[in-house]
């Protein structure tokens, strides 16, 4: 069977820095907990940041990969560099992958740490960038294909495609 990593809010735990949870209502994920292939995984909690929290936004237009890289830091509103607890978070979520051998997350969009389309520019005006989240990006990396919570039906079609692989 195959394991997804998936955002732990869009699981509804309360790990948002606003101390709420994103539950995703989608049957698909629903059929998949009961399946028990789901691993949860918040990185920034995982990573050491405390719940609420400030929002942060990757500094100057940067991706996640800039981050890695150390060449760009994630910021809190307010200034506070949380760079090391971004990677550290990153760092976790890839153990999980590596310790289930996933090869499917979906992650929460527009997150400096699960946004794999968008996230925002380190402004904190709301101005998104395509841009991959630190996580993302380390997990893309790595070889996972990762997906945002409007795209449960494309995580399926992949999860299908690799069990019928390993099948055959
Ligand atoms: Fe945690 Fe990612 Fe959800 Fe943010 S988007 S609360 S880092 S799981």
């Amino acid at each position: 069977m195959e394991y997804v990593l998936v955002s732990s809010c869009l699981l509804g735990n309360p790990v948002r820095y606003d101390g709420q949870g994103k539950l995703s209502r989608s049957p698909i994920l629903q059929r998949w907990i009961d399946e028990g292939r789901v691993v949860s995984v918040c990185p920034e909690v995982e990573g050491g940041m405390p719940i609420p929290r400030p929002p942060a936004e990757i500094t100057d237009g940067s991706g996640g990969a800039l981050v890695l890289i150390g060449i760009a830091r994630v910021v809190e509103k307010g200034g506070r560099d949380a760079t090391t607890e971004f990677i550290d978070g990153a760092n976790e979520a890839l153990k999980k992958v590596r310790a289930k051998g996933i090869r499917v997350a979906v992650m929460k969009e527009g997150s400096a740490s699960c946004g794999s389309g968008y996230t925002y520019d380190g402004s904190f005006t709301g101005t998104m960038i395509r841009k991959t989240g630190v996580t993302s990006e380390r997990l893309r990396q790595a070889g996972v294909i990762v997906f945002n919570e409007d795209q449960f039906l494309s995580a399926e079609t992949e999860i299908n495609r690799l069990e019928l692989a390993s099948a055959a």
